[in-house]
């Protein structure tokens, strides 16, 4: 099975046929079941603490009949075929019966990749057997320090301990499975952690096929103040050009808890609503709808001026 970053890195760089206004129905659904968290990363464009009242989510549960009909659409039309994640901008063992969900995504037999992101609280040694036993492929830890302090800093809760030892029983019963599935980490590296890079690396790979980090750059879309204090940019992130296509609009489908498709998830003001599935449950119609149809003419033509998809990393990890 191939490492999630080389995953990632295939699912991000879309085949240049792909690259069209109305492309081939997504090879990747993101159906997120709850916007719920029970961490308030300051960095999180969705929970940080620093989000303006307007700014804050409203949070909600999908109903597990309106998941099941939406995984059943999207199977008989191939959406998701590469991959399906069933989180976004939440965490996923908030959801009660997450496993009822991945099962029948299973017994669809249509998404060949099925993965979770967790901050790991939760993901004690009984939900991730629950999830690898319902056929999940690939489960992601995301932990954005390397000890204690940093950890409660940037988390807002003293967790880091519950974590590493959730991370360590997962790890051990994985590599004692007669089956492929990765377990993978991921850390947003803020100032206060960039130093330690090298330092959560020794410490999460000994338990992980593959590890990624990601700087928090621009995060004045969340408070100015919390910039300033935080955020560090990679290279890639100070040279946007014209020519940077963000290959997500060209095979992604992202609905979110409210049943609603939105652009994408990539920062709160990137929660651009497309169709309310609720009202509309077509995701063909949804996936040629005009609004996404202009924002992949912006990215095609260079003309990202002024959108959400100035300044964001998807436009550089496309590259
Ligand atoms: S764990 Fe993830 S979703 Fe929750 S607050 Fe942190 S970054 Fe946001
Ligand atoms: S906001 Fe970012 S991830 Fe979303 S469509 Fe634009 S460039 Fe892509």
């Amino acid at each position: 099975m191939k490492k999630m970053t080389e995953h990632f890195k295939e699912i991000s760089h879309p085949s240049e046929e792909l690259f069209s206004l109305i492309p081939p129905l997504p090879e990747k659904l993101s159906l997120e079941l709850n916007n719920t968290c029970n961490l308030n990363c300051v960095f999180c464009p969705f929970h940080s603490p620093y989000l303006s009242k307007e700014d804050q989510m409203t949070l909600s549960h999908m109903d597990p009949a309106f998941a099941k009909e939406l995984l059943k659409q999207a199977a008989a039309l191939g959406i998701g075929r590469k991959e399906l994640g069933l989180f976004a901008t939440g965490e996923i063992f908030l959801y009660q019966g997450f496993d009822e969900i991945l099962r029948y995504a299973r017994d669809l037999n249509a998404f060949s990749y099925t993965y979770l992101t967790t901050n790991g609280i939760l993901a004690t040694p009984e939900n991730i057997r629950l999830a690898v036993e319902a056929g999940v492929d690939s489960i992601r830890f995301s932990i954005n320090a390397g000890n204690r302090s940093d950890y409660e800093l940037l988390h807002g809760k003293d967790c880091f301990g519950t974590v590493l030892e959730n991370l360590k029983e997962a790890s051990a019963y994985i590599k004692s499975l007669d089956r492929e599935l990765n377990l993978s980490a991921s850390c947003v590296l803020t100032k206060k952690t960039l130093s330690e890079e090298e330092n959560i690396r020794a410490l999460f790979s000994q338990y992980v096929d593959d590890i990624v980090f990601i700087r928090a750059g621009y995060l004045d879309g969340i408070d100015p103040l919390l910039e300033e204090e935080y955020a560090v940019y990679g290279e890639e992130q100070q040279s946007f050009d014209n020519d940077d296509i963000c290959g997500y609009v060209f095979n992604s489908l992202f609905i979110d808890s409210n049943g609603i498709v939105r652009l994408c998830c990539s920062s709160q003001k990137a929660l651009i609503p497309i169709v309310d599935l609720k009202k509309e449950p077509d995701l063909k119609k949804a996936w040629e709808h005009e609004t996404l149809i202009s924002f992949r003419k912006r990215l095609l033509a260079g003309e990202t001026k002024g959108t959400v998809c100035e300044k964001c990393l998807g436009r550089c990890i496309s590259r």
